[in-house]
C-alpha cells in the first residue's frame, strides 16, 4: 500500500457512486420542505431523520434535549466526529411559488396559529446530513472511528444546542474530536465559504417592560405614558452603535417588536419592547447591554415612571469562531475536492447561531457557508445591483421568497460534509 491517500482522494472514492443517495436525499428535502415545524415542535421532522438513520443501521436515540435526534455509527477505534443540522423552521408565510412550497400552519408560543416555512434552509442542511450519513454508512471499510449524526431542535430560538448538551449529549455519546456544520448562504450554489476568526455574531435579546400609569387621554397629567417613554428608548438606543462601538467595528442594536396599548383614547399601563444586540466580541456585547440598560432606566426616570423597568434576557448566543486548525484542514479538503474556485472566504456576518455552544469544554468546531443561489437568481441579483437595487434582490435566509436551488446545493452540501468528516476520521483498512 502507498501512504495515506489525501482526504479529498478518500472523499472522492466515497462520493463516486453518490447519485442514488443524492436523489434519495432530494426526496427527503422535498418532504421536509413541505412539512416544516416550528422550534420546539419538530416531532415529525425528527421522526423522518430517525427513520432514515435507522435504515442505515445507525443506533438512533430520540428526544435528546427536546426533539433532538442522535445517530451513532461506531466503526472501530478512531476519532469521533459529530455532524450537526437543525430540525426547525420559521413562522414565515412562504411566497416562493414553488410547487413544493409550504402551506403549513403551526401554533406559536402564545397559542396563535401562524404560517410555517423552511425559510432558513434547515431542510437542506438535514437532507445533506442524511445523504452524507448514508454514504459514510455504506463505505465503512473506508474510514475508522465513530460518526455521530445530530438533528438539533430549536436553533431559531437559540435554545436547542444548549438543551441537547444539558441533556448529556457529550456524556452519553462521547466527547467528539470535531463538530461540523454548514449553513446555506447567499453565494452561488456549488460553492462553500470558510471564515477566519469570528464568523457570526454573539447575540443577546432583551424583553424590556416599561411600567407607566394608564388612564384617559383627556387627562394626560394624571397618567405616565409608557408609549412615549418606549419611543424615547427606541430612538436613543439607535445611537448606541454610533457611540459605544469603535468606528469600523460591527455591531447591531435593533428593536424588533413593540407592543403597547389598544385604542387611541387610552393611555396604557405598560409597553414592551424586544431588543436584540449583536457583536463579534463578547466584551462589546457587554458594553451594548450596559448602554441599553442605562437608556431604559434613564428614559423611565425622565417620564416619571414610579415602578422601575424590567430588562430580561430571553435569548442569547456566543460568537461563532471556528477552531483554526480544524477549519484549515476542512478548507484544504474542500479546495482539493471541489477546486479552489469553488471555495471562498466568508466575511464576518452579524447573523447568529447557537452552534458555538457545541464548542463547550474546548471541543473543536468547524462551520462553513454553503452556497444556495442558482445561476438565474444570481444573474437577476447582479442585474438588480447594477440598477442600484443591491444584492437584496436575491431573497436571503428568513425571507418569504428564500428558495435555495436544490440541485447544486444539495450535492455540494453532501460532498462538503463527507470531506470534512474524513479530515478527522481515521483511514479505513487497506483493501485485500
Ligand atoms: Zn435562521
Ligand atoms: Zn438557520
Amino acid at each position: 500500500m502507498s501512504a495515506d491517500p489525501s482526504v479529498a482522494h478518500r472523499a472522492a472514492a466515497i462520493l463516486a457512486d453518490s447519485r442514488p443517495v443524492t436523489t434519495q436525499a432530494a426526496a427527503l428535502y422535498l418532504d421536509l420542505h413541505a412539512h416544516p415545524e416550528l422550534s420546539g415542535a419538530e416531532r415529525r421532522t425528527a421522526g423522518q431523520l430517525a427513520a432514515w438513520l435507522a435504515h442505515d443501521r445507525l443506533r438512533v436515540v430520540r428526544d435528546v434535549g427536546g426533539h433532538g435526534v442522535v445517530g451513532v455509527l461506531e466503526n472501530g477505534p478512531g476519532p469521533s466526529v459529530l455532524l450537526r443540522a437543525e430540525l426547525d423552521a420559521l413562522p414565515v408565510a412562504e411566497r416562493t411559488g414553488l410547487p413544493y412550497a409550504s402551506t403549513v400552519t403551526g401554533i406559536d408560543p402564545d397559542g396563535r396559529p401562524v404560517p410555517v416555512a423552511h425559510a432558513c434552509g434547515h431542510d437542506l442542511h438535514l437532507a445533506a446530513l442524511a445523504g452524507a450519513a448514508r454514504l459514510l454508512a455504506g463505505a465503512r471499510d473506508r474510514w475508522r472511528g465513530t460518526l455521530l449524526v445530530v438533528g438539533q431542535p430549536a436553533e431559531e430560538t437559540l435554545y436547542g444546542a444548549r438543551a441537547m448538551l444539558d441533556d448529556g449529549l457529550y456524556q452519553r455519546f462521547g466527547r467528539p474530536d470535531a463538530v461540523l456544520a454548514q449553513h446555506t448562504a447567499p453565494i452561488p450554489a456549488g460553492m462553500v465559504a470558510h471564515g477566519a476568526g469570528a464568523m457570526l455574531a454573539g447575540s443577546r435579546t432583551f424583553e424590556v417592560v416599561i411600567h407607566g400609569r394608564g388612564g384617559h387621554v383627556a387627562t394626560p397629567h394624571l397618567t405616565v405614558d409608557p408609549i412615549a417613554a418606549a419611543a424615547g428608548v427606541i430612538l436613543r438606543s439607535q445611537a448606541i452603535v454610533a457611540r459605544e462601538a469603535a468606528p469600523g467595528e460591527p455591531a447591531v442594536v435593533s428593536v424588533g417588536s413593540v407592543r403597547a396599548g389598544s385604542r387611541s383614547n387610552i393611555v396604557p399601563d405598560e409597553a414592551r419592547l424586544d431588543v436584540t444586540l449583536r457583536a463579534l466580541r463578547p466584551d462589546l456585547l457587554d458594553r451594548l447591554a450596559a448602554a441599553l440598560d442605562r437608556i431604559v432606566r434613564a428614559e423611565c426616570a425622565a417620564a416619571g415612571c414610579t415602578e422601575p423597568p424590567e430588562l430580561r434576557v430571553v435569548a442569547e448566543s456566543p460568537v461563532t469562531e471556528p477552531d483554526p486548525a480544524l477549519t484549515a484542514a476542512v478548507r484544504a479538503g474542500h479546495e482539493e475536492l471541489l477546486g479552489t474556485s469553488r471555495v471562498t472566504t466568508w466575511p464576518p456576518s452579524l447573523a447568529t447561531e447557537d452552534f458555538p455552544y457545541f464548542a463547550t469544554d474546548g471541543v473543536p468546531v468547524a462551520y462553513w457557508m454553503l452556497g444556495s443561489v442558482g445561476p438565474r437568481q444570481w444573474s437577476a441579483g447582479r442585474a438588480g445591483g447594477e440598477r442600484g437595487a443591491g444584492p437584496a434582490v436575491i431573497p436571503g435566509n428568513h425571507s418569504p421568497r428564500f428558495a435555495p436551488q436544490l440541485a447544486g446545493t444539495l450535492s455540494t452540501g453532501i460532498a462538503a460534509l463527507v470531506t470534512a468528516a474524513l479530515t478527522r476520521l481515521g483511514p479505513g483498512a487497506p483493501p485485500d
